[in-house]
């Protein structure tokens, strides 16, 4: 989608601090990280919210959630542990309209979340 930020950080037309890349994602830092750890790893494909999944998207979901696990245990959080979140709609405080899966770790997180 041309008008979206998070497809542009994927083309590369908007720099971000990107920790890994392949074919089907992108996991880039946080530009407001809440944590010491706080990456977002996004599909390369434009895809709004959670709510316009497709059964066809369930292996690339899969990826980001195993991304998310690897990138917290190169990171050396894997045994400590991390949080993955993904925010839809209002309610849940989304604010940009390109899924994004958010991997914080490096503090101890509280629970529920506000
Ligand atoms: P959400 O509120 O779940 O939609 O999360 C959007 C996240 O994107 C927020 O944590 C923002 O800090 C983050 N963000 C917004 N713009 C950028 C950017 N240019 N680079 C990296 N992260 C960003
Ligand atoms: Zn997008």
């Amino acid at each position: 989608m041309s008008d979206c930020l998070f497809c542009k950080i994927a083309a590369g037309q908007i720099p971000a601090t990107v920790v890994y890349q392949d074919d089907r994602l992108v996991a880039f830092k946080d530009v407001n990280p809440q944590a010491p750890m706080h990456v977002l790893v996004i599909p390369r494909r434009h895809i709004s919210s959670l709510n316009d999944l497709t059964a066809q998207d369930d292996a690339l979901v899969g990826e980001m959630i195993r991304r998310a696990a690897s990138l917290a245990g190169e990171h050396g959080y894997g045994d400590r542990g991390y949080r993955t979140v993904y925010n839809c709609n209002a309610d849940a405080g989304q604010t940009v309209f390109h899924v994004h899966l958010h991997v914080l770790a490096g503090r101890s997180l509280t629970w529920p979340p506000g």
